[in-house]
């Protein structure tokens, strides 16, 4: 294992990938029995992490610079070459559930890949690899316009992250004009990202109905890999999130109005929690790090061996800079069973979050790095989500260590955003549900389809006469709407496992943490479902399960006398 900046990186070279992964298909089919075809399973195993650990060096590198034109070509060929490899993979999926070893392969490897597998392959042909180009093509074209944004802000210019101090700040009228500059940015490119979006609505239901799906919704959570549940299902969860969420997130949006003595919560208010101003951690980014060891060391000792190795290799980008990709995310690199951070520290509490969140993914990543094959490396989204949302819970008694004496502050935003989240997350599914059962849409069409949606769940909105925002043009910056179609119910539904686990800790319960632990080492060895049951959590899509979740957070909300943080 090396640092991460001297990892070498090669191009793979994809003939001679194809070559090999051919050969391995034509043993796998002919294999005589189930132990050459598990041998198979191995070496095929082998290639899919050495060109995972290619792609994602390559994807991380482009985005910490997004001006280097070395791994902007990269990308570039990454974008042409994954669906490529991906069909080897499908043929690779198809033979394994033909096997005549079925039986003997699942008893090694389990059930999971094999469902995996079967939804892998209906989501997927060759008939699609120029469209699916295409549409990685226009996904990389919205990353880039955003990255590259330059916003001017009293005559300075800022990136996206790098505005956000502003738009929290304890002065009205700097929140006001940061967010007006923000969203002038967006206005201006509105048509560019209406064409992308446009362009790609219409892409992605091609490639559904030449898959001989009736649109893309299906595909959507195909794609997804949501093999224990469905769009119905969804519609029930939106359902107990309009019915329990929505009226105590209105009732926190009053309670923040009243705290900042506001005739009008307007939506450059939003982002300002407290008169005094929003918990800060107390120190650089070196000192919060080093925090985040100390935290880490004390919580577990399997914490502590984790953070110790992220530390060591050298596998965090935390830091905003210049050209320096938008959002936070953590992947992988299979061949070194390492995880990767990158984020966009701002100086705001959202660099905790990272350090809890982000690291709560790497967290489970590094439990289950020897989990055997690729597909076990991590779960499903909903699933992942779990691991990042509840490390931020278990994280709390820490907090002191970050915050000092904004401690309760940061406490109290950290639990009111988790409730505030949901019906904005919600709001994003359903769009988006909208969207690609009528493919048709205008672009004007769509907007108002956020509006009216947006209005369902967060009716205190009040956009202050913007008429970016007021025709509808806020779901743009949601850049999963783009890149990840249907990723976003996935935090919804994680969010209230979470609070789960939040209220288990908070009660003393002392097999929170275990069970947690236990979630990560299964890392993607089972379906959403599955999970849940075993981490002794409630399946999130049963009627009965949010209301006590979010009488628990009200609970504890209630007792907080937020007029005086
Ligand atoms: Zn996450």
């Amino acid at each position: 294992m090396k640092r991460f900046s001297e990892i070498e990186y090669h191009r793979p070279d994809l003939d001679k990938v194809q070559n090999t992964f051919n050969g391995l298909l034509e043993k796998f089919d002919n294999a005589p029995d189930s132990a050459v075809q598990e041998e198979v399973i191995t070496e095929i195993n082998d290639l899919k992490a050495e060109f995972q650990t290619a792609s994602s060096i390559a994807n991380v590198r482009n985005s910490i610079d997004s001006s280097n034109t070395f791994y902007e070509s990269e990308q570039e060929f990454y974008d042409t070459s994954e669906p490529i490899f991906r069909e080897l993979n499908i043929r690779f999926y198809k033979s394994l559930n033909n096997s005549p070893f079925k039986k003997q392969l699942e008893g090694k490897f389990g059930k999971q890949i094999f469902d995996i597998a079967a939804v892998s392959v209906r989501s997927f042909g060759p008939a699609v690899i120029t469209d699916m180009q295409e549409e990685n093509r226009l996904g990389t074209e919205y990353s880039k316009l955003v990255a590259t944004a330059e916003v001017e802000f009293r005559g300075v210019k800022y990136n996206l992250a790098g505005l956000e101090p502003y738009k929290q700040s304890t002065d009205r009228a700097t929140r006001r004009e940061a967010s007006q500059a923000e969203y002038k940015w967006w206005a201006d490119n509105a048509e560019k990202f209406d064409t992308i979006y446009d362009k790609l609505v219409k892409t992605r239901t091609r490639i559904a109905q030449k898959l001989g799906y009736k649109n893309f919704v299906e595909l959507g959570y195909d794609r997804m890999l949501r093999t224990d549940y469905n769009a119905d299902a969804v519609v029930q969860f939106r359902k107990q999130v309009l019915d329990y969420v929505v009226p105590l997130s209105n009732q926190l949006r009053e309670r923040q109005r009243e705290r900042l003595g506001l005739d009008k919560l307007k939506f450059y208010d939003v982002p300002l929690n407290y008169l005094s101003g929003n918990a800060t951690p107390k120190g650089d980014p070196a000192w919060i790090i080093e925090n985040g060891r100390k935290m880490y060391a004390e919580l577990s000792s399997e914490t502590k061996e984790f953070f110790d190795f992220m530390m060591e290799y050298d596998l965090m980008d935390l830091v905003n800079k210049k050209n320096k990709q938008a959002g936070g995310y953590c992947t992988h690199f299979s061949q070194y069973k390492s995880p990767f951070i990158f984020s966009n520290f701002n100086g705001t509490s959202h660099d905790i979050d990272v350090l809890t969140h982000e690291a709560g993914h790497a967290f489970q990543c590094y439990q289950s790095r020897n989990n055997g094959i690729e597909e076990y490396l991590w779960p499903t989204y909903e699933a992942c989500e779990i691991h990042s949302m509840s490390m931020e819970f278990f994280a709390w008694p820490w907090m002191e260590l970050f915050f000092k004496e904004d401690t309760q502050k940061y406490k109290f935003s950290h639990l009111s955003s988790a409730i505030l989240f949901l019906p904005y997350g919600v709001a994003v599914d359903e769009f988006q549900h909208v969207v690609y059962e009528n493919p048709e849409m205008t672009p004007a069409q769509r907007n108002e389809a956020w509006r009216a949606i947006d209005a369902k769940y967060r009716p205190y909105v009040d956009f202050d006469g913007v008429e970016y925002l007021e025709k509808g043009g806020l779901w743009k910056r949601q850049g999963h709407i783009f890149r990840s179609p249907f990723y976003y119910i996935d935090y919804c539904l994680a969010q209230i496992c979470a609070l789960q686990f939040w209220g288990r800790a908070q009660r003393g319960d002392k097999t929170a943490w275990p069970d947690y632990l236990t979630l990560c080492k299964a890392g993607g060895s089972k379906s959403f479902l599955d999970l849940v049951k075993l981490a002794n959590l409630n399946n999130p899509f049963e009627p009965t399960t949010v209301q006590p979740v979010i009488s628990e957070v009200q609970a504890w909300l209630d007792k907080v006398d937020d007029k005086k943080l």
